[in-house]
């Protein structure tokens, strides 16, 4: 099978490799469509993840296909199966994970990041992490109930009600599906910061009620006549931003901090003023625990609208730019496609 594979960090090869052997818990899968994330790049980089990885690795978390084998363990899934896969396999029996806290599992395997991923025409995947999806929910979709699960437990995060108002800092892919999820979830309006100009007019496209450009416009300023805002997300992870978030955020609101930071970095907190005499909560947000069904039952009524975060659709063998090239950054979601890209009209 084709793979991409990262020998060292920035070091990407297209390589022919035999193609996976299921074990006794794994189904096979012909890999349809792989998300490329963030967290790809901070790999690519040598940057390291949420997991610790190890080189050689075929990244790609963020992925959906069709079961091509199954091991003799597995009963529910058989070949032909359209799936997605959870890309982290809790292992069910540490303490965290018997106490409901999967994702702080202690013995994680992160398919595209501690263990071979979907940048490949095939991947073995255990059971356990295998979604089947109904005909109705396109794979290229599929694909991406990853990052959609990551933001909806984030938005579980947030406790964002019904008619509260929301402020997003950034608004690249995972701001634009938060954005799409606090509508579903009852946001009554939407403000958004974002730096790049194709990126503000998408979320004006997208319905945001005020959209600043943090270069030229004053947010304090502008959110000062928007009015309160309840629950704030930061999205861009960075320090600055972060601080951001803290002090554009109203009295009782909650700032929810989505975006990777770095370990290193550090966020100056006001306790008298932030905390104290705004009542705020503060939360982050660490992967994706058990939303994949929900997610699915959500981007099968087609309550997301994904094809306004994918941009590219990209062949394998010609992803390599897609992570040594900056100008990708400009650009929205990209997909890769190791079966070939679809038809045009096909989805
Ligand atoms: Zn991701
Ligand atoms: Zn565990």
């Amino acid at each position: 099978m084709l793979a991409l594979v990262l020998t060292a960090p920035q070091k990407l090869e297209l390589q022919e490799l035999p193609c996976p052997q299921p074990g006794p818990e794994e189904v096979l899968i012909k890999v349809t469509a792989c998300g490329v994330c963030g967290t790809d790049l901070h790999l690519f980089n040598g940057e390291g993840g949420a997991f610790a990885s190890q080189y050689p690795l075929i990244m790609g978390h963020e992925f959906a296909g069709t079961v091509s084998r199954t091991g003799q363990a597995v009963h529910d899934l058989k070949p032909g199966d359209r799936v997605c896969v959870d890309p982290n396999l809790y292992c069910g029996c540490c303490e965290p994970c018997r106490s409901g806290f999967v994702q702080f599992c202690e013995h994680m395997t992160g398919y595209g990041t501690t263990a071979p991923g979907g940048f490949a025409e095939y991947c073995c995947v255990n059971q356990r992490s295998v979604y089947k999806i109904p005909d109705q929910l396109c794979l290229d979709h599929a694909a991406l109930a990853e990052p959609v699960a990551c933001c909806l437990h984030g938005l579980d995060r947030s406790a964002l009600k019904p008619g509260n108002s929301v402020l997003l800092i950034g608004f690249g892919p995972i701001g634009n599906i938060l954005s799409q999820l606090a509508g579903q979830a009852g946001a009554s309006r939407l403000a958004v910061i974002e730096p790049l100009a194709e990126k503000r007019e998408q979320a004006r496209r997208l319905g945001a009620d005020l959209v600043l450009d943090p270069f030229t416009q004053d947010p304090a300023a502008e959110l000062a006549t928007f009015g309160p805002v309840n629950t704030v997300i930061d999205c861009a992870g960075k320090p600055g931003t972060m601080a951001q978030a803290v002090s554009l955020a109203s009295r009782g609101a909650t700032v929810m901090l989505f975006g990777l930071g770095q370990a290193k970095d550090e966020l100056v907190l006001h306790p008298y003023t932030d905390i104290f005499q705004k009542e705020l909560t503060l939360t982050g947000s660490f992967i994706n625990p058990l939303v994949t069904r929900r997610v699915i039952n959500l981007l099968a009524r087609d309550r997301i609208d994904l094809e306004q975060v994918i941009t590219d659709r990209i062949s394998l063998s010609d992803a390599i730019p897609v992570f040594t090239d900056s100008r990708f950054r400009r650009r929205g979601k990209i997909l890769l496609c190791p079966a070939g890209l679809p038809r045009p009209g096909s989805l």
